[in-house]
């Protein structure tokens, strides 16, 4: 995992092989503070672990447990209501996967939340990259004269390792 600090205001992650995440700390802080809350040391290094960990879908108490190496006084109730807060102002979504924790990533640029495929033997989670969805989205809107503005899609079934 590699960090690279372009200045305080933007981080650059790189986040598995190839992708490249960039993260503007001053666009948080501006929403947070909207809110009436303030970027701490304890918030920022949260938002760290979820950023690094992009992909990995952690749950409150795994995000507990690497926030703990760098805020070594940290409680599991600040973790919680901290989530709540970044879940509350659009930073991450809150996502449930069926095992009986919320996992957290972070709001990527997207329209629309990407869709998760969700093995039931392995517990694994695979992202779809493409929406797919428009055609269906249209339909709905028309015949239900209702505005989308997003959606949350999961698949479950057996990942290609547990089919062998
Ligand atoms: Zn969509
Ligand atoms: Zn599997
Ligand atoms: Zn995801």
């Amino acid at each position: 995992m590699t960090i690279f600090s372009i200045n305080n205001r933007i981080k650059i992650y790189k986040v598995k092989d190839a992708v490249l995440l960039s993260f503007e700390y001053e666009v948080l802080k501006k929403k947070l503070k909207e809110k009436g809350f303030k970027m701490t040391p304890q918030r920022k290094s949260i938002i760290d672990v979820i950023v690094t960990n992009q992909g990995n879908h952690l749950s409150a108490e795994e995000i507990y447990e690497l926030v703990k190496n760098s805020c070594s006084n940290i409680g599991l109730a600040t973790i919680y209501r901290t989530l709540q807060i970044l879940d509350d102002i659009g930073v991450i979504y809150k996502n449930n996967f069926d095992d009986g924790k919320s996992r957290y990533e972070l709001y990527q640029d997207e329209d629309h939340q990407h869709h998760h495929l969700i093995c039931i033997k392995c517990s694994r989670v695979v992202e779809v990259e493409e929406d797919l969805l428009e055609q269906l989205e249209d339909e709905v809107e028309r015949k239900y004269d209702f505005f989308i503005l997003n959606h949350k899609l999961k698949f479950f079934g057996y990942c290609n390792q547990c089919r062998e």
